[in-house]
């Protein structure tokens, strides 16, 4: 890989890595990378892959750290363009040093995306997400124009299998006993930045571009 500038959104689930990377991506051309994405559309598309991770993921552990280390080590092998964004990647401290390995070393910029348990299950709870094209839409502050209808390609909104308050309570216990160790490491490792991620898409937005200029 080359010696391109990595940045990585660190957070809980729901805290919006997703929605910040894509619009991170957009202003500053960097390639977005995000784990949970490919892995859903190897299972949409039925792959081997797929079938191996669906049931880990609809119970919200976590894909062997392997299986993932491929997917990225795979992706990040071509041009990244001015840089490259990790959305959900690394989640655990192996593959941090495997991201620390294949990136030479280089420290990259960490972005943590603070949000309080409660809110988590209230958004995740509230997210619904686009069967054709993946838009991503919140029954609480981004409604589709036509209920439980995507307003880009019309197609049928659905709850992801692992966005059931169950299985949410699930996931945050794996981030908190897995992926926050991984604050600590980054604050030596890397160049880290913290930003609040309670308030609206714009504003933390906002906040995130801040907080990377000062890092
Ligand atoms: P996400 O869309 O980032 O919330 O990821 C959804 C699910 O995909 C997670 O709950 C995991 O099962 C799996 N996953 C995504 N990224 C990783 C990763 N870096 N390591 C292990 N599992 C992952």
């Amino acid at each position: 890989m080359s010696e391109k500038l990595v940045t990585i959104l660190l957070g809980p689930p729901g805290a919006g890595k997703g929605t910040q990377a894509k619009r991170l991506a957009g202003r500053f051309g960097y390639l977005h990378v995000s784990t949970g994405d490919i892995l859903r559309e190897e299972v949409r598309a039925g792959t081997d892959l797929g079938s191996r991770v669906e049931a880990i993921m609809n119970s919200g552990e976590l894909v062997p750290d392997e299986l993932v280390a491929e997917i990225v080590g795979k992706k990040l092998a071509r041009d990244t363009g001015n840089g490259i964004l990790l959305d959900g990647f690394p989640r655990t401290l192996a593959q941090a040093t495997y991201l620390s390995r294949i990136s030479n070393g280089a420290p990259p910029v960490v972005i943590n995306l603070k949000l309080e348990d409660a809110e988590v299950v209230r958004r995740l709870n509230g997210r619904r997400h686009c069967r054709g094209c993946g838009n991503i839409y919140n029954l609480y502050y981004s409604e589709p124009r036509k209920e439980g209808i995507c307003d880009s390609c019309g197609e049928e909104l659905v709850l992801r299998p692992d966005d059931r308050e169950s299985v949410i309570r699930e996931r945050l216990r794996v981030y908190r006993d897995q992926t926050q160790p991984l604050v600590d490491y980054y604050k030596t490792e890397g160049r880290y930045g913290e930003v609040e991620a309670s308030g609206g898409i714009r504003e933390v937005f906002d906040s995130v571009v801040q907080t990377m200029s000062r890092m």
